[in-house]
């Protein structure tokens, strides 16, 4: 069993001498575009940590994952459910909290959406100095950069994209609406800077309607499955990698 919330009190007290770290996935409730679920970047989350979780069969569990994220710039399409950043950062310190005071000290956060990345770096900060536990955040698709780089067609990427449609045709395969892939129309915005994905910019809280019609950020058509094998792969063999290292003594 990889799950924390599946053992009893007293099975997890004795296995809280074995492990040596906990997953805690984060994801998103969030308009994928047209083809895929409100959930992707949760099943996305869940999907890599399950996998990491068994790999590393006895030294680390997955927490209950948290299925909801920071989402106020998808709000304008039916569905998305946002947390508050505040909410957010309140949540895993109080996760925080309580693993400590189990005797739990590594926290491993793996997180399948983009908007919880920068209040999660603020509750990481606070775990280190108000809870005392080493705390990471793990972003998959930056740990494979260049590999994202390497497989896909598209420079532009981002959201219910070339990327994140390919890995859902691997993870979620029966909840992709393969009919419903469209190419989105972007939307030209007023002043030079404000294109979110290039690197040369300026920073404004942007809603995804404003970029998109169809809440794609990027070209799904491009995807494919076989694309999302070599994706899928490159995230689970860095992101374990790099945690086989973390939980050494
Ligand atoms: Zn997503």
């Amino acid at each position: 069993m990889i799950y924390w919330n599946e053992y009893t009190w007293d099975e997890i007290q004795n296995l809280l001498d074995k492990i040596k770290a906990v997953i805690l996935p984060i994801g998103s409730c969030e308009q994928h575009s047209l083809h895929l679920p409100l959930g992707m970047d949760s099943f996305s989350a869940i999907k890599l940590s399950e996998k990491i979780a068994k790999a590393l069969e006895e030294k680390v569990l997955v927490l209950p994952p948290i299925l909801y994220g920071v989402s106020p710039h998808h709000m304008n399409f039916p569905g998305t459910i946002t947390l508050s950043s505040d909410t957010l950062i309140n949540i895993v310190l109080d996760i925080a909290r309580s693993l400590k005071h189990h005797g739990v000290n590594k926290l491993i956060i793996i997180n399948g959406h983009g908007g919880n990345t920068a209040p999660l770096t603020i509750a990481l900060r606070k775990i280190r100095e108000e809870v005392g536990i080493e705390a990471v955040l793990i972003n998959p698709w930056e740990l494979i950069s260049d590999v994202i780089m390497d497989t896909l067609e598209s420079t532009v990427w981002g959201h219910a994209c070339e990327f994140e449609t390919s890995e859902a045709l691997v993870i979620i395969p029966n909840m992709v609406r393969v009919n419903k892939i469209k190419k989105p129309k972007i939307k030209e915005q007023k002043a030079p800077y404000m294109t979110i994905w290039e690197k040369v910019k300026v920073l404004w809280p942007w809603n995804t309607d404003e970029l998109t019609d169809t809440g794609s950020i990027g070209d799904p058509t491009k995807a494919s499955r076989e694309k999302g094998e070599k994706l899928f792969n490159a995230m689970f063999e860095r992101t374990l990698e790099f945690i086989t290292h973390f939980i050494k003594e």
